[in-house]
């Protein structure tokens, strides 16, 4: 269920964010072009042949106006802390700098692997240009060109090889693993808090106590659950860590670590942008999603407050019309105890098969109200519908021609299946094929 990550870090210019585009190639949904996740991305999923892995450029992660070195030594440490793997990007047009210099000095003291690729080596006549890095002292150069898509089979070919075994920990399928996201000072923590009953977390006036991840496995009514990159026991220093890219980082891979995201939004305050981008990964991914309105104790109220609010989140995130909705206080614990039962039906919602026989006793009864849609004299005719997937449920609807689908005759389908079967905060995919 955990994929790898891999980091690329090297000094500005080296062509980073031109590999991490190669790599990732085209991933780009609606729902996150919608929610903005796509401008100035520094995070994505990525697979090479079989693998499945993470992708973080750390060059992405500026600080302020800290002094350049300072940049490039917080970008290494990010590479260090967050990934699994490390590709090292020189430029062999310039040769070895200074600044490789320095970022191989901050490498050198993790015990991952660190894979070193010398880019710019546009054509087999430049590769002399690798022997110089061998310097460096990470073995082999795996010469790239990221401009002209050379050398990228071999490099990930050698980053896979290096891929750690998965942990058999993170596979337990009888845990629910559940993460708190949301803007500093939502009440993240005293949610935790709140829900674990018991003072672990520490909580602070200071916005942003909890960016280190630390999972908290926990029981309830039998349920074993697991609380996903939350607490915020670390001691801090670092100075990368108050910066809003490195967070979106840190909250993205709490995302891809759970079965469940709680998407926490401070009810005096409402609905903010950040709210959006990590709501729309969170459903791209395929995450079971509800949304936790906090602080509502200090929210002044009347009868209408509640329901204009709902709208509100309606309104502002109409890929997620399936998630649940509560309004909490982790302050007075009003309510906080019904979350566990609302996380547990998510994510039995989200792990649903249902059976082929109703399945298409559903989707028959569906076609007789509605009739497929036809073009050019023909109908689509639908065949059967099977789910192949869970986590999220996924559907193979198989018909004569896929091209005669349309957009808005799947999404019919999509809510006759909600009607059906709920799957009350889960997304559902559904995808058409021709029958062979
Ligand atoms: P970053 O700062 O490390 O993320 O570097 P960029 O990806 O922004 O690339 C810096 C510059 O190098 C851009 O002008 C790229 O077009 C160029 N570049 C990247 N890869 C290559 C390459 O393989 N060959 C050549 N000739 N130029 C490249
Ligand atoms: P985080 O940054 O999202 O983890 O937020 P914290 O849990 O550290 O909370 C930030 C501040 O909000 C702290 O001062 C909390 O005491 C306060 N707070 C958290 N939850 C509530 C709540 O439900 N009601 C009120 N009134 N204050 C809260």
């Amino acid at each position: 269920m955990t994929k790898p990550t891999v980091a690329i870090v090297g000094r500005p210019n080296v062509g980073k964010s031109t590999i991490f585009n190669r790599i990732v190639g085209e991933r780009i949904s609606i729902v996150e072009d919608v929610a903005g996740v796509t401008r100035d991305r520094i995070y994505s999923s990525a697979d090479w042949l079989a693998h499945d892995f993470n992708l973080i450029d750390t060059g992405g992660i500026q600080i302020g106006d800290a002094p350049f070195l300072d940049q490039i030594r917080s970008q290494a440490e990010i590479a260090i802390a967050e990934s699994d793997v490390i590709i090292f990007l020189t430029n062999g047009r310039e040769g070895v700098t200074d600044a490789d210099e320095h970022v191989a000095k901050i490498l050198y003291k993790t015990k991952k692997p660190v894979i070193l690729a010398v880019n710019k080596v546009d054509n087999p006549d430049m590769r002399e240009m690798i022997y110089d890095f061998y310097s460096l002292g990470f073995g082999d150069p795996f010469p790239i060109s990221g401009s002209h898509g050379l050398g990228l089979g071999d490099l990930l070919d050698e980053v896979a090889a290096n891929f750690p075994d998965v942990d058999a920990e993170e596979i337990e399928d009888d845990v629910i693993r559940f993460s708190l996201i949301g803007r500093p000072n939502v009440g993240k923590s005293s949610l935790v808090n709140a829900l674990l009953g018991e003072e672990r977390v520490i909580v602070s006036e200071i916005a942003g106590t909890t960016r280190d991840a630390i999972d908290t496995p926990y029981v309830h009514e039998g349920q074993k659950y697991k609380i996903i990159d939350t607490a915020g026991m670390r001691k801090k220093g670092k100075i990368y860590e108050s910066t809003e890219k490195y967070s979106q980082l840190r909250a993205l891979k709490a995302i891809d670590r759970s079965d469940v995201v709680l998407i926490v939004i401070n009810g005096e305050e409402g609905i903010r942008e950040q709210d959006k981008r990590v709501a729309g990964y969170a459903e791209d991914a395929g995450k079971g999603v509800m949304f936790v309105v906090n602080k509502w104790d200090i929210v002044e109220k009347d009868n209408k407050t509640m329901n204009k609010f709902i709208e509100d989140i309606r309104g502002n995130f109409l890929f997620l019309d399936y998630a649940p909705i509560a309004f909490v206080s982790a302050k007075t614990k009003q309510r906080v105890n019904t979350l566990f039962d609302r996380i547990k039906l998510v994510s039995e919602n989200h792990a649903l098969r249902i059976q082929s026989s109703v399945l298409n006793e559903v989707v028959e009864d569906a076609v007789a109200r509605n009739p497929a849609p036809s073009e050019k004299g023909k109908r689509l005719r639908i065949y059967y519908a099977t789910q192949v997937a869970v986590k999220p449920p996924t559907f193979v609807v198989f018909v004569n021609e896929p091209e005669i689908m349309h957009f808005s005759y799947e999404r019919f389908l999509q809510n006759r299946l909600r009607e059906s079967f709920g799957f009350e905060g889960t997304p559902i995919r559904l995808i058409t094929r021709a029958r062979s």
